[in-house]
């Protein structure tokens, strides 16, 4: 009890810190430029953090750093090159500093009926929101892990939680990235470096629009089991991520916070 209790005073905050700040932290964001990652940098910049967003089109990551001012950085990345993100991570932090917060945001959804899903179609998919998540998160650990401290947050989705139709590979890919934080979690958290999801609800962003667009009984479907009968905003998932990387969140690792306006437990 003794020795409890010793450990619990060892990592207790002083009563003045800032608890929720990033101040002094660098966070990537991939897929940072538009959607619920620029949400995300935004709510980081507010909170003090130095942040570098990601995507394959510069010029939303030209108007994205430009909107939020001088702490905000971009490279012109595409996630599915693999082998080019042990680089993208070196040049970051050569210029940059230590990357304290990794943030797998990008993602790419197709909304088709299973057996019209052809290989490709599940590959494209599967690669994007799952293969060059793993790709990232180990370039970033190798480096949290040597400096043992770290928070990596995935982005994945109610398509992890229960059975939506017509989304089999982005499904497939979330369902993955649940695991991955478990595993990784069970890894990497005795040596500082934290890792955890965020599963969002019904965001409003280009991606919700193109899978609910024409579709009005899903969009029916989806508010009728969202006890707060309404879309999310991008920046519900930003300021779910700003806690999740902060001091406040320091003992809390492996989880997927839904943030979702009820929908994971509305009937
Ligand atoms: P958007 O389609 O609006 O934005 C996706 C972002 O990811 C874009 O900035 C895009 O930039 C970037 N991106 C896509 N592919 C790549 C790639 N290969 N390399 C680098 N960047 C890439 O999506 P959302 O903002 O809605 O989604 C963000 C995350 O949230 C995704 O992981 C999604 O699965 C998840 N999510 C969203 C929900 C919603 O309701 N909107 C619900 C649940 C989960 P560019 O095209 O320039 O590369």
């Amino acid at each position: 009890m003794e020795q409890i209790q010793n450990t619990q005073n060892n990592s207790q905050l002083s009563p003045n810190q800032p608890v929720f700040s990033l101040d002094g932290k660098l966070a990537l964001i991939t897929g940072g430029g538009s959607g619920i990652g620029f949400d995300i940098a935004r709510c980081m910049v507010q909170a003090g953090a130095t942040i570098v967003i990601t995507g394959r089109r510069e010029q939303p990551l030209i108007d994205a750093t430009k909107a939020l001012g001088e702490r905000a950085h971009y490279m012109v990345n595409d996630v599915t090159a693999r082998d080019l993100l042990d680089n993208l991570v070196e040049r970051i932090e050569a210029t940059h500093g230590p990357i304290d917060i990794l943030v797998n945001n990008a993602g790419v959804n197709m909304k088709k009926s299973a057996l019209e899903v052809t290989d490709e179609d599940f590959d494209r998919i599967v690669y994007t929101n799952l293969n060059s998540v793993f790709s990232l998160t180990r370039a970033c650990a190798q480096r949290m892990m040597a400096r043992a401290s770290g928070s990596i947050i995935m982005i994945s989705s109610m398509a992890a939680y229960y059975g939506l139709d017509r989304v089999v590979a982005y499904a497939a890919s979330k369902s993955a990235v649940e695991g991955m934080v478990k595993v990784l979690a069970s890894e990497f958290s005795g040596n500082g470096v934290r890792v955890n999801a965020i599963a969002p609800g019904f965001i409003e962003t280009a991606m919700s629009k193109t899978a609910m667009g024409g579709d009005p009984d899903r969009f029916a479907r989806a508010m009728r089991r969202t006890p707060m009968g309404k879309f999310g905003q991008p920046e519900d998932i930003g300021w779910a991520a700003v806690f999740l990387a902060s001091s406040a969140a320091k003992y809390i690792t492996g989880v997927s916070l839904p943030v979702d306006g009820g929908n994971s437990i509305g009937f």
